[in-house]
């Protein structure tokens, strides 16, 4: 049993697939005479970029786990650099007119029966190195990211080092009922989508892929943090049953989707989806979201090998609209950078600060081009929304100063100008920011002469007022929505959002756990947007709490001068509150 970080709740029983494997993709033709160069040359290019990963890894690592954990990416560097490794694969390409991964893939059998005949135990697992470097290739080998068909039967687990966003888009596509991860966190882009699409998942377990192979039983809990390999059949039995009944709960809480969200009383509360893409929609209708709170698009450039242009955005826009007819879908513009890295936009993992540095629309500012052709596509989309009786509202993430606010209010000017000139149909969008910077928060009165809205982002502005990484580990437990300073800086936002008629939203993470929760309401905030998967659970707890008693609960809170205190207390009081609810919430 290993104990990691719990990132999204519920329990799964399945079984290990590593996610190497699952992008791995050797082809077995046999090359023609004409093709052996260029393929030669792919394999070369997938090394150098190999090594080039392993190097930001390592670097990263060291920076933020420590120096021994950080050496391993060091030996898969000196395997890859390895002089019979590589003549082995160049003479097989080359004599026996095998593709790359096909090469790749005969290396790693004939290392894989050698290693295993081994009497030194620390050897023998060496070849899971081999296995590691063998994989990277492979993932670089493949053009595109494509999950192929798993050989495996039955529910799987997916672990992995750390789940890139792409990856773990890509992942819709199998059937996937637990995630695991060895680095990652709460609030990592992994964690977010594994909610998004109800899947059990932790992280931070060190050493995961040491001890897990494909093929092994893994157990997840995550609401407790907890992975189990290859657990007694007793032990599969129990979480078998505590599976069930996550689904049953999950099911249950799914037919309250036709009903409005309402306190106890009967105050509205508006309960919207963050989306990634399109095939969100269909969790968000079907969890019962009363609009898109949140479209994060930078999904959309992830998973394109290019900027997509114009014509592309558009049509990815206009689809999601119509996927939400009637409903206000709020679109945000490119949010790049920390853990996501589009390599076309000259964006890299490599920066020292990543969190702090040319991230999000600091970007898009420095690519104007690419960014008009953004800006002119949901312009654009709200034309198409408004037909429907729908609207779009446009969101600029990571604000931090006023001159960036007024500056974007004349890019939507300016856009809205030349679309008119063109001829072209627009619609009329609310400008609103996302707020993220407690620079931002602090100079918050001001900043609400420019918005039409407010969209607080929690994930970052907690990380941002603690000084924690929210993906780094290490740091998860400053990272902490629930702690005094967080709750205070919420406090002050929403009020002044409230006191100055401003629409304001929440749509970070905590928006969809109870404890949260109910702590937002007790502030005045009305507007939630969060995975599709806990709208539910947050509308069958909204049915249980009236203003006053969230009112006290915030008071209360607010009393408290540590996490550990808020925690507790408000664990307690979603306990008494709704205690059928507790499989549903992390610890
Ligand atoms: C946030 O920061 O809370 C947020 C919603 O944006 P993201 O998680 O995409 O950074
Ligand atoms: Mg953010």
């Amino acid at each position: 049993m290993r104990r990691g970080i719990p990132v999204s709740p519920g329990v799964a029983v399945g079984t290990a697939y590593c996610i190497h494997e699952v992008f791995v993709n050797p082809e077995t033709k046999r090359l023609r005479d004409s093709e052996v160069t260029a393929e030669l040359a792919k394999y070369e290019a997938a090394c150098d970029q190999a090594a080039i990963d392993l190097r930001a890894l390592r670097t990263k690592v060291e920076r933020q786990v420590g120096h021994e954990e950080a050496a391993i990416f060091g030996v898969h560097e000196s395997i890859l650099r390895d002089v019979a490794f590589r003549k082995k694969i160049r003479d097989w390409i080359v004599d026996d007119r095998m593709t790359a991964g096909a090469a790749l893939h005969r290396l790693l059998n004939e290392y894989q029966s050698q290693f295993a005949r081994m009497k030194d135990e620390y050897l023998r697992e060496r070849v899971a190195d081999l296995r590691d470097v063998v994989e990277r290739l492979g993932v670089r080998l493949s053009d595109v990211l494509q999950p192929q068909a798993t050989p495996l039967d039955g529910p799987l687990i997916i672990a992995a080092d750390e789940l890139l966003p792409s990856q773990a888009v890509a992942l819709g596509q199998i059937d996937v009922q637990g995630i695991v991860t060895q680095s990652g966190s709460q609030t990592s882009h992994a964690a977010i989508i594994a909610r998004s699409r109800g899947i059990p998942a932790v992280s931070g377990i060190s050493g995961l892929l040491r001890h897990v192979k494909t093929g092994d039983t893994l157990v997840v809990d995550g609401r407790e943090g907890l992975v189990l390999i290859n657990p007694n059949a007793e032990t599969v039995a129990a979480y078998r049953k505590l599976e069930r009944e996550f689904f049953n709960l999950k099911d249950h809480l799914a037919e309250n989707r036709d009903q409005p969200a309402r306190t106890s009383e009967g105050i509205p509360l508006e309960l919207g989806a963050n989306i990634n893409d399109l095939r969100d929609t269909d969790a968000a209708k079907a969890m019962g979201a009363s609009c898109v709170g949140l479209y994060r698009t930078e999904y959309l450039y992830l998973t394109h090998p290019d900027v997509p242009d114009e014509g592309q955005q558009l049509e990815v826009y206009r689809q999601i609209v119509e996927a939400s007819p009637g409903q206000s879908v709020t679109i945000r513009t490119l949010d790049i950078g920390g853990d996501k890295t589009v390599p076309y936009l000259g964006h890299t993992h490599q920066e020292a600060n990543p969190f702090m540095g040319w991230r999000s629309i600091r970007l898009s500012f420095e690519h104007p081009e690419f960014f008009a052709v953004q800006v002119r596509a949901i312009l654009q989309a709200a034309a198409h929304a408004e037909k429907l009786g729908g609207k779009v509202r446009i969101l600029f993430p990571m604000i931090t100063t006023l001159e960036e606010m007024r500056r974007l209010r004349g890019i939507v000017r300016r856009t809205c100008e030349q679309l008119r000139h063109e001829g072209k149909p627009f619609g009329q969008v609310p400008v609103g920011m996302m707020l993220e910077v407690p620079a931002a928060a602090v100079m918050i009165d001001y900043m609400l002469d420019l918005v039409d809205f407010v969209s607080i982002g929690s994930n970052d502005l907690v990380q941002y007022l603690m000084a924690a990484d929210r993906d780094n580990p290490k740091v998860s437990h400053l990272c902490e929505p629930l702690s005094p300073p967080v709750l205070r800086v919420l406090t002050q936002v929403i009020r002044s959002c409230n006191r100055a008629n401003i629409p304001v939203t929440l749509c970070g993470e905590m928006a969809g756990q109870p404890r949260s929760f109910a702590l937002l309401l007790g502030m005045g905030l009305r507007r939630f947007s969060m995975s599709p998967a806990f709208i539910p659970t947050i509308k069958e707890l909204a049915k249980k709490i009236d203003r006053r008693t969230a009112e006290r609960l915030l008071e209360r809170a607010l009393e408290f001068k540590t996490a550990t205190q808020i925690k507790r207390f408000m664990t307690s009081q979603i306990q008494r509150l709704a205690p059928d609810l507790a499989l549903l919430d992390t610890a």
